[in-house]
């Protein structure tokens, strides 16, 4: 295995002996903030009782509710003085929540970031472009300087103008781009009408993270492009991107347990789910000084993969993010989550590369629309068969989801397309009478 990094190369009982001297020293500098000052010591924990990664058990969780209430700096551990960046999360629904970094922090975070793109095949030869919106985001500094601390020639690109990125792409040869998965779909339809092929460029690696995705998109970006998809995962709680990464074997990302206690928990009974078994990611910082979290909850709902990927490495792979625990739509009783309407979407030859879940309600009944791009060649003028490709669509998905939703087929390109996150649910059902 070619490494970059000498934490890659740990075995399970060194890893967890560095998770426990650096846990300790976490709470220790934690301790230091105003809110775990008081949270720890209303908890009764002390740094002497914590001498195991699996002591973590005792300490408290924190949530994204704490970072509102302690907003801006109640959690910083060390003097304002100290910290040299700030960032946000790209939190659609109330008051963003800020994370601070000191210097050693940002070195941390680059060579978090430069192990994982190296274990995606990512080498200090390609040119990568990050198609990230630069700003308050992590997708944009934080790949930025793990690209260049990898040594690759990078090009801050920034989020948007897709024809600029197209000519970005030919020009500068790039070989390795950062992208949203949805944003690379769109895009595609970029090159369509432009009348160029995607897999005509030197392109030969996309990591795309940032935003749940399933398996079925990322086959098609691998197709469009003629590359191999990576799934980067992160959390500006967590720095942002560098937390897990897949490997050269897809099969599920290693989370660098180095630097990040993962646990998986029942988000209702909040205990600690059996090895395998699905549930909510909660992340502890072992490498952050200047703003270090315990147990944070992070709302993403994941496993632990069982068994060793062929790479070699030790540090645990976690699934691909099935949704988050707050995105589950309950429709006439029935759980639904949006990833699931996006397997089935992607898995039809005939639709385009957008999606839209609308939640209405109807008397007093609870609806769900799937608004569903069409490729060109697909609509025709001919009504009858529209109507059996939306039937088809409803079944499909009625299927996987268990009620049967309303499908509207729309013209490629028509709905709203976004630079950043995708909007994959509107919920009008409380706007409606
Ligand atoms: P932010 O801190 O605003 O960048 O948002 C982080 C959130 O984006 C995570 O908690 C996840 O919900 C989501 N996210 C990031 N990367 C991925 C990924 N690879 N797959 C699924 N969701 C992701
Ligand atoms: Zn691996």
């Amino acid at each position: 295995m070619e490494i970059f990094d000498s934490y890659e190369l740990l075995d399970r009982s060194d890893l967890e002996e560095l998770q426990a001297v650096r846990l300790k020293t976490t709470v220790y500098q934690a301790t230091a903030s105003n809110f775990y000052r008081n949270r720890l010591a209303r908890s009764g924990i002390k740094v002497a009782h914590i001498n195991h990664s699996r002591d973590i058990a005792a300490l408290p969780f924190t949530t994204k509710e704490d970072l509102r209430e302690h907003y801006p700096f109640g959690f910083l551990a060390l003097p304002r003085e100290k910290m040299v960046r700030l960032h946000a999360s790209s939190g659609t629904t109330g008051s963003s929540t800020v994370i601070l970094h000191t210097q050693n922090d940002l070195n941390v975070w680059a060579d978090l970031v430069a192990r994982s793109i190296h274990a995606a095949g990512v080498r200090s030869r390609d040119v990568f472009q990050n198609m990230s919106g630069y700003g308050l985001f992590t997708g944009g500094l934080g790949i930025h300087y793990g690209a260049e601390r990898l040594g690759c020639l990078t090009i801050p690109a920034g989020a948007g103008n897709s024809k600029r990125q197209i000519k970005m792409l030919e020009d500068f040869q790039v070989t390795v781009a950062h992208i949203i998965p949805s944003y690379a779909l769109h895009l595609s339809s970029v090159f369509d009408q432009l009348g160029l092929d995607p897999r005509s460029l030197h392109l030969r690696i996309m990591l795309i993270g940032a935003e749940p995705h399933t398996q079925e998109v990322r086959t098609r970006i691998q197709d469009i492009y003629g590359v191999k998809a990576y799934n980067s995962y992160g959390l500006s709680e967590m720095n942002g991107p560098g937390v897990a990464f897949e490997c050269v074997h897809q099969n599920g990302m290693h989370l660098w347990e180095d630097a990040y206690l993962g646990e998986i928990i029942d988000p209702v009974t909040l205990e600690p789910v059996p090895e395998g078994i699905k549930g909510e990611l909660v992340l502890t910082t072992l490498a952050r000084e200047g703003m270090p979290l315990l147990r944070y909850r992070t709302r993403d709902l994941t496993r632990f993969i069982p068994g060793e990927c062929p790479c070699g490495r030790r540090h645990r792979r976690i699934d691909r993010i099935a949704g988050r625990s707050d995105d589950m739509m309950v429709i006439k009783g029935v759980n639904v989550y949006p990833m699931q309407v996006e397997r089935v979407l992607m898995s039809i030859p005939e639709v385009g590369q957008n999606y839209l879940i609308q939640l209405e309600r109807e008397g007093y009944l609870d609806q769900m629309r799937v608004k569903v791009e069409i490729r060109d060649e697909y609509f025709v003028e001919d009504m009858r068969q529209l109507q059996k490709l939306q039937q088809k669509i409803a079944g499909l998905l009625r299927e996987e989801i268990l009620i049967s939703p309303k499908v509207d087929l729309v013209e490629h390109n028509s709905l709203p397309n976004s630079q950043g996150k995708a909007i994959r649910v509107v919920d009008t059902r409380n706007k409606q009478n």
